[in-house]
């Protein structure tokens, strides 16, 4: 039985991982759900999960009295007090933003395997997470669960010695993906959340329109498996059947193909390397004669260009990027700048602050204030 600390309970992974797990109660306890200020629906997750331990990062500190016999975390340093907790096993990351940087760090440094659902984390702290997370005798102690990458650590399962030539991430293309430049720049926040494959939660589906969310993905990418940015390609695909792709140096490639369905990665970073009952729809084969691969259009995306340029740069520029938009899809959400302005604003702070070193957490975190402010 192994003790699952949840971060981010209420988001869309947040919710998925619940129901999933609660497929396997005989091998998974959820024993500390952490949520960011959805007080009353992470009541719900903890009464019907039976977790132990509960965490609120912003919001009101009172405390239900039907949960008044569990422990109890509020404020900011909830999540890194959760992800350390001497009872838990694996903490699965999926709060969104950089904040979820602090909880990997505590997790890490507890000795728990982390579950990363939160590519923010390894776009602006790639190198410390890293240098925190070496394979132990056990096996990896990060474990992707984003669908590509999570997708590309299981077609890499069985060739430990052997070099990768290129890795394909598969991006749909998101909602714009057939629209003129002119369009997109004036797209509205219900046009942007109308993705065609996925169900996620609002930032990530507005950075999946701006196409930012890949741009993340190719930096996480290039920490997660240790490769070099051109090693990196993206191919649009709109069926979202492909998760992604590695082509060895032989010139074989090995794809990951199945159901868009976010509870397939989640659970296989759990039950890894083994494979356990999701109760997802099964893949329709009638839908492989329709696959498509295209090239992106980086002059309607110009994002993809950014992290390759952030990439090469170095220093805390992918943190630059990450704070930029993380900041800028929120302004674009609150209907304060237009959709087009996401991608001028994150440009426009990359050029300002030239560049920036990233020695440490405090670094980066200040590298993002600095932003904020
Ligand atoms: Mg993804």
């Amino acid at each position: 039985m192994r003790n699952i600390a949840i971060l981010g309970s209420t988001g869309s992974i947040g919710k998925q991982s619940i129901e999933v797990l609660s497929l396997h109660k005989d091998q998974y306890r959820i024993y500390a759900l952490c949520a960011y200020s959805s007080l009353k629906e992470m009541c719900e997750q903890a009464v019907s999960t039976g977790a132990r331990v509960l965490g609120l990062s912003k919001g009101g500190t009172e405390i239900p009295a039907v949960l008044s016999d569990r422990e109890w975390y509020f404020g900011d340093n909830a999540l890194e007090k959760i992800a350390a907790l001497p009872e838990v096993d694996d903490v699965l990351v999926s709060v969104v933003g950089v904040i979820g940087l602090k909880a990997v760090i505590a997790a890490r440094k507890a000795g728990k395997r982390v579950l990363l659902a939160n590519k923010e984390t390894l776009v602006a702290g790639g190198k410390l997470v890293m240098d925190l997370c070496s394979d132990d005798v056990n096996g990896p102690v990060l474990l992707p669960v984003d669908s590509e990458h999570s997708a590309i650590f299981q077609c890499l399962q069985g060739e430990k010695e052997n070099p990768v030539y290129r890795i394909w991430l598969t991006a749909s293309g998101g909602p714009f993906r057939e629209w003129s430049k002119e369009q997109i720049q004036n797209a509205t926040v219900e046009q942007a959340l109308g993705h065609p494959t996925w169900k996620m939660g609002p930032k990530i589906t507005v950075d999946s329109a701006s196409m930012f969310n890949k741009a993340l993905e190719i930096i996480e990418a290039k920490w997660l498996f240790r490769v070099k940015p051109e090693q990196i390609q993206v191919a649009i695909h709109p069926q979202s059947v492909v998760h992604s792709m590695i082509e060895f140096e032989d010139g074989a490639v090995k794809a990951q193909l199945g159901t868009p369905d976010m509870r397939v990665p989640i659970l296989y970073a759990f039950t890894y390397p083994g494979r356990e009952q999701t109760g997802v729809k099964r893949l329709d084969f009638d839908v492989l004669s329709g696959l498509t691969f295209t090239e992106p259009d980086t002059d309607k995306f110009p994002s993809l260009k950014l992290a390759y340029e952030c990439l090469n740069i170095g220093g805390a520029s992918c943190c630059v990027l990450n704070a930029a938009n993380e900041v800028a899809a929120n302004a674009f959400l609150k209907g304060r700048i237009s959709f087009g302005r996401i991608y001028e604003v994150v440009n426009e702070t990359l050029q300002r602050t030239g560049y920036l070193s990233a020695g440490n957490t405090g670094d980066i975190l200040f590298a993002r204030l600095f932003l904020q402010s």
